[in-house]
């Protein structure tokens, strides 16, 4: 079975969240089911420097009105098509936002181009190849059901759009829908029209044969007004064809026995390598050197991710004898707070802001605990690398978190089963409650250990979601065969 993944990012070569590790692990999970998958990408600047030697498939005069090249190249086991239109994606700025953070006037025609030409490959654009199936990621790839639609092969090659955050919709002005090349019937109810606007995320799920989303509570919870953004009632219609599928993690990645950036960790009796960890993380966080636990935040400083509620319980858990390290960037508001609790509690709360891959490292290894007070989580990745290095998570029961995390109540610690701590509401009290909980089991050494056993005995790896992603596209497949 032949599938194409049209993905806007997709990890090593381009990553700004979750959606890039999906779109860079899910062919290589899904090579021992026999599906071969193909990944089309625009041809960002870092995209065109990292894959090296290329071959052109084809030429496109025409996408969308601008001059593009198809090119093929193997890059980290993937095998990509990479859409090379320096006019669309010759950018300084990241793959969405200028150098100042604003979004790209030109987004709409950037991604309806990556659409374009993914459909363009279903229909024979590469003589040598054509998918059985299309699956797009987010609203980036919203348009590829419309234009699959449209075209000759439409009828019989199926589409599937995974759902990365519906915070996200790809909406536009009216006034560009001339200019995609869809006939005028699809500026409808069910086709892209929505609230009067172009909506790349709504027309997909109107059209797309599946849907999927990356967890199955946050396939629950999209139905409902407070996540599913507006477009929960389009998901309550769509409800039988959906589907949610929690990620895994890239085990290679993030492995605790090997991994070069810390001492090893992974030792499931004694958890030895723990302690020159946190030594370790001290000494780069200049924390006081104290017996109480470590909590670590590895994240997107942003409100979705309850970043405030950190801020607002700094004081308690220093009072309390803990320390807290927080690793990320994101809204100057939050920043600000952030900076703030830092220097009312020198030694106590620390801060490194930006972006840094082998420090995210560390502080799974050697923090005793990582927080993850967010509002929403189609599914979350932080909480899965907490689990395979010990780091107990302690999470919002929401989403992915609530799918992956066993809360430490009574039953679960007598069963052994615990492997973090969940907390609801998603707010002060509920989190204030939480942290508490986290307090009292830590003092409890034994029990604390086993919950971290048991955590990094749990399986976060691809398996039972490739399997799942695997028989869907069978199922969608045998349904074209069906006259
Ligand atoms: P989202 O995609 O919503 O940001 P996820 O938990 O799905 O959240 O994925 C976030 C990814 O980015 C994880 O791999 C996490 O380790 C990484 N990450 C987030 N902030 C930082 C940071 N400041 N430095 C290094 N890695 C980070």
């Amino acid at each position: 079975m032949k599938v194409l993944s049209v993905a806007s990012e997709v990890f090593p070569l381009v990553k700004t969240g979750g959606l890039a590790d999906v779109a860079g692990a899910l062919p290589l999970a899904l090579a021992p089911s026999g599906i071969s998958m193909r990944t089309i990408v625009p041809g960002y600047p870092v995209v065109l420097a990292k894959i090296g030697t290329t071959r052109q498939v084809a030429e496109l005069p025409d996408l969308l009105g601008r001059p593009a090249r198809l090119l093929f190249a193997e890059h980290a086991g993937l095998e990509l098509y990479v859409i090379d239109c320096a006019e669309l994606y010759d950018r300084e700025g990241g793959p969405y936002v200028d150098t100042e953070g604003k979004d790209y006037i030109d987004n709409w025609q950037r991604f309806a181009a990556l659409a374009r030409a993914a459909v363009d490959l279903a229909n024979g654009l590469d003589p040598d190849w054509a998918p059985d199936l299309l699956h797009g990621h987010d609203w980036q790839a919203g348009l590829v059901p419309l234009y699959l639609k449209y075209s000759e092969v439409g009828p019989h090659t199926p589409s599937v759009l995974t759902i990365h955050n519906i915070a996200f919709q790809g909406q536009f002005s009216a006034q560009i829908f001339p200019a995609l090349g869809l006939p005028p019937a699809a500026f409808a109810v069910d086709g892209v029209e929505y609230y009067g606007d172009v909506g790349y995320l709504k027309g997909g799920l109107r059209t797309a044969w599946a849907i999927t989303t990356v967890s199955p509570t946050y396939a629950e919870e999209i139905l409902e007004p407070q996540f599913g953004m507006g477009l929960e009632g389009l998901i309550g219609e769509r409800v039988h064809d959906l589907i949610g599928i929690v990620n895994g993690i890239d085990d290679a990645v993030w492995n605790p026995a090997t991994d070069s950036q810390i001492a090893a960790t992974y030792d499931a009796k004694r958890l030895a390598a723990r302690a020159a960890n946190r030594e370790a993380l001290e000494k780069r966080f200049g924390l006081a050197a104290t017996d109480g636990p470590i909590f670590c935040v590895v994240s997107r400083l942003t409100w979705q991710k309850g970043i405030d509620l950190v801020i607002d319980a700094a004081d308690e858990i220093v009072r309390h004898g803990g320390k807290l390290a927080v690793l990320g960037s994101g809204d100057p508001v939050l920043e600000a707070g952030m900076r703030a609790a830092a220097e009312r509690h020198p030694g106590r709360v620390a801060i490194v802001f930006g972006y840094d891959e082998p420090l995210s490292h560390l502080m799974q290894a050697g923090a005793d605990a990582i927080l993850i007070p967010s509002r929403f989580e189609p599914c979350g990745l932080t909480q899965l690398y907490g689990l395979r290095y010990g780091c107990v998570p302690v999470v919002g029961r929401t989403g992915g978190l609530a799918d992956t995390i066993i809360d430490a109540n009574g039953a679960a610690l007598a069963a052994g089963a615990a492997t973090g701590i969940q907390f609801s509401p998603i707010d002060r009290h509920g989190f204030g409650q939480a942290l508490r909980r986290a307090f009292r089991l830590f003092e409890d050494k034994a029990a604390w250990r086993r919950i971290q056993k048991t955590a990094m005995s749990a399986d976060v790896s691809w398996q039972t979601g490739a399997g799942q992603y695997a028989s869907l596209y069978k199922t969608l497949i045998n349904r074209v065969a069906v006259p």
